[in-house]
């Protein structure tokens, strides 16, 4: 773990995104300019244990670079979970926060001269917000990039509206959400059969896998048994 200092930042706003689901918007106290790099993540530690170690918990950064001192975290509550019931029952517009970061090489490449394959489920989109973003804003030179969601329901899908008027303005981005346990006018089922129809002609390709550990060491499975190699793979493991 890097030493960079801890900081304090302050909540500005909550919203519900979802069932169970919260957007929570931070204030750097300490700068005017939050920089970071886009996928990058910070680590909150939380009054939950007199163990320094088991006070942290780490969250990606849901929003992009945009030259102001605040940032922005998407946040499942998991049902017995000690640092997300902490947070939802505790973290109120006003709480301070004490962080770390931002932290972490779940980034994008200097130069983008291959496909791009953004897998996720959850909260797991909350880097691949901050990185497609980043790309529309500073307009940077890509290829095609698939930014394939997976969630139960419709009710779970996280930032549709924005993710879907982002396809408008980024050109090459195919943003395919499906869901594994409703039917509706979109795609259904996981997220593998999804990549797998898409690479099977093999294109020259990265891929960025977050999210929880099942979903991740499935596709890192399916990915290489297609045949690529191990390096063209990036992971960012929640749990
Ligand atoms: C780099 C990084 C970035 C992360 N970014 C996010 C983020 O943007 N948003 C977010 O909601 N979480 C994110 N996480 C997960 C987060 O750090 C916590 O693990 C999560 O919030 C649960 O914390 P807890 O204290 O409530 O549960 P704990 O009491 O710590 O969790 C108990 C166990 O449940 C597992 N677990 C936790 N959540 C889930 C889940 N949803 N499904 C299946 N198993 C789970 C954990 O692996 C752990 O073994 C990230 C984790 C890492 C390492």
């Amino acid at each position: 773990m890097s030493a960079l200092p801890w900081r304090k930042g302050i909540v500005t706003r909550i919203t519900e995104e979802a069932p169970q689901t919260r957007r929570y918007w931070i204030e750097v106290s300490d700068t005017d300019n939050f920089d970071f790099k886009p996928g990058q993540f910070v680590t909150l530690d939380l009054p939950i244990s007199d163990k320094p170690a088991k006070r942290w918990r780490s969250y990606s950064i849901a929003s992009w670079p945009d030259g102001s001192n605040v940032f922005e975290l998407v946040i499942v509550l998991l049902e017995g979970g000690a640092g997300t019931t902490y947070i939802f029952n505790e973290v109120n517009v006003g709480y301070e926060f004490t962080f770390r970061g931002a932290l972490g090489v779940f980034t994008l490449p200097d130069t983008i001269d291959k496909e791009l394959f953004f897998i996720c489920t959850g909260t797991g989109i909350a880097p691949f917000r901050s990185m497609v973003q980043y790309i529309n804003l500073h307009n940077i030179p890509h290829k095609n990039i698939y930014l394939i969601f997976g969630c139960r329901q419709k009710c779970n899908l996280l930032y549709y509206d924005e993710m879907r008027e982002l396809t408008v303005k980024v050109p090459l981005l195919h943003y395919i959400p499906t869901l594994s346990r409703e039917e509706w006018e979109g795609k259904t089922g996981y997220v593998h059969s999804i990549y797998e129809d898409i690479i099977h002609t093999k294109p020259e390709a990265l891929f960025f896998l977050c999210g929880w550990k099942n979903m991740i060491d499935e596709a890192k499975q399916r990915i290489t048994a297609i045949g690529y190699d191990r390096k063209s793979i990036h992971q960012e493991l929640y749990g």
